[in-house]
């Protein structure tokens, strides 16, 4: 089977930070690989946008290197490679004073779709939206794309989409996560909601428990400074593991559009309950091998920011009512290995006895490093031993039946940038829910900093701490492990 590439409309993407960190590893190579793909064509303008002195055949050399350091294969499209990089431009600017900014103006051109990606620190955010008002590159055909963080609380949440609706409409507000870009993310939505099979069984009734696991092997990196002021908790669980809750948990909407979508996620995030405190663990890497640890790595010897947390939530409605979701995050963890889990119960009568042992239908979605849907079902044992009974699994990751070509899926930005043109918000956080999810957080925080707890430490190459084990010891049930 061949993909099926629709061009997107020709357009004019600025990149403010387009020679940061994220522009080179994801945007640059992603916008190559769509077009390389077909998906963009035409009159194209992509425009790096940053502080650094660079002029437009610089950006196109560090946009060369970028592409080549990601795809090993990019020099043999010397044709493309050469296409592609004539697309791109660059302008010095000042997101917090005046300069580059009439030449902005001149080169992006007003009679197509204009979008401009915040790929810069967040405390960018409002002055760009206010300088793109003040040049007049703000009108009705104009998208923002915003990156993470978008607030570090509820009121900063607040204030900035304050000052973003000064200027630009909700549906001109692109929130990334990219985690709602994953391929295996939206086939999730597809098999809830264009089988028969799994949603008559997809509630309380039939599901014992939903793990929700985000496991990292690195530790903080270079991103010492911004990560001990947030922590895990901010970081990943109030934005991606909750989108990967939402879409779990929520009612089928009535269509796959934007609005739809995104009502049936934030009834999930308002349903909700307080987390209680015992049922919330945090962590902190120790130090390994000669890998520091997290306080010496941040610099801080007295940090009580948590690189792993781990929470038990519940949704109270009358679908997840006595659904437990476990959800954990951390770093320097075991393995890079990222997926929800959802466990059906137990057969309510076994008919082939104690010795058959115990078996359960586990349907995994893995988000990380390979994308990918199994089910577990239970079969007979081959041979003549009786009725013994085996958990095999049941791959749907269709690649045989999809064929190679559609295995290579997008990596997240590229899909997330081809919606911001095609105008497509179903995949991007609207600010209700941003705002809500916050909300959610702020509690959970708020509770453990007044009563002053302390990260526990644990082992670098471990699951966590011990405690988050036990959070789902005592309710009879274990972590599955974490491996890639
Ligand atoms: P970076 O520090 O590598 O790059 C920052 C960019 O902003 C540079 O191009 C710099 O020239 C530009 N810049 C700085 N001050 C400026 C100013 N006053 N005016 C104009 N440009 C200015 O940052 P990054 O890692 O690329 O991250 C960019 C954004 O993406 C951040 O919001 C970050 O939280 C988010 N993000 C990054 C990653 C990642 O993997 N790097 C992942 C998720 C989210």
């Amino acid at each position: 089977m061949v993909s099926r590439v629709i061009p997107v409309d020709p357009f004019d993407l600025v990149i403010f930070g387009g020679t940061g960190d994220l522009a080179r590893r994801k945007i640059l190579p992603g916008l190559f690989r769509r077009y390389c793909a077909g998906q963009i064509e035409g009159d194209v303008r992509i425009t790096g946008a940053a502080r650094g002195e660079m002029d437009t055949q610089g950006y196109r050399d560090f946009a060369a290197e970028a592409i080549m350091a990601s795809d090993q294969s990019a020099g043999t499209k010397k044709a493309h490679l050469d296409e592609f990089l004539a697309m791109l431009h660059y302008v010095v600017v000042d997101a917090m004073g005046d300069d580059g900014w009439e030449e902005l103006a001149r080169i992006t051109r007003s009679d197509r779709i204009r979008a401009f990606y915040f790929s810069v620190a967040p405390r960018l955010f409002g002055p760009l939206a206010e300088r793109l008002h003040q040049h007049g590159l703000a009108d009705g055909q104009t998208r923002i794309v915003v990156e993470k963080p978008f607030g570090r609380d509820l009121k900063t949440a607040r204030e900035l989409n304050r000052v973003l609706a000064e200027h630009f409409d909700e549906s001109q507000i692109y929130r990334i996560d990219h985690y709602l870009g994953k391929e295996t993310v939206q086939n999730l939505m597809a098999i809830r909601f264009g089988n028969m099979l799994f949603e008559p069984l997809w509630n309380s009734q039939y599901v014992d428990h939903i793990q929700i696991t985000v496991a990292e092997a690195v530790g903080v990196g270079g991103r010492g400074d911004y990560y001990d002021r947030a922590g895990a908790m901010r970081d990943m669980m109030q934005n991606h593991l909750m989108q990967l809750l939402c879409l779990i948990a929520m009612e089928p909407p009535a269509k796959f559009n934007p609005d739809s979508v995104r009502d049936e996620k934030l009834k999930v995030i308002r349903a909700l309950d307080p987390v209680a405190p015992d049922d919330v663990v945090r962590g902190q890497y120790e130090g390994s091998g000669g890998r520091p640890s997290y306080r010496n790595q941040v610099g801080n010897r007295d940090s009580t920011t948590e690189s792993f947390v781990a929470l038990r939530a519940r949704v109270s409605n009358w679908r997840w009512a006595g659904t437990p979701f476990y959800l954990r995050t951390g770093k320097r963890l075991k393995e890079r290995a990222s997926e929800i889990a959802v466990v059906f119960k137990d057969a309510p009568h076994s008919i082939f006895g104690e010795e058959a042992g115990r078996h359960r239908n586990i349907l995994t979605i893995k988000l990380q490093p390979n994308e990918g849907i199994e089910l577990g079902v239970t079969i007979k044992e081959p041979g003549p031993g009786g009725m013994r009974l085996v958990d095999v699994p049941l791959d749907m990751t269709f690649a045989e039946a999809l064929g190679p070509e559609e295995a290579d899926f997008p990596d997240a930005y590229e899909r997330l940038i081809m919606d911001v043109i095609r105008g497509n918000q179903t995949l991007f956080m609207r600010g209700d829910e941003v705002e809500e999810a916050w909300a959610w957080a702020d509690e959970v925080i708020a509770g453990w900093e007044k009563r002053g707890d302390d990260p526990l430490p644990y082992a670098t190459g471990s699951a966590g701490p011990d405690d988050a084990l036990m959070l789902m010891h005592r309710d009879g049930r274990r972590w599955r492990e974490i491996k890639a």
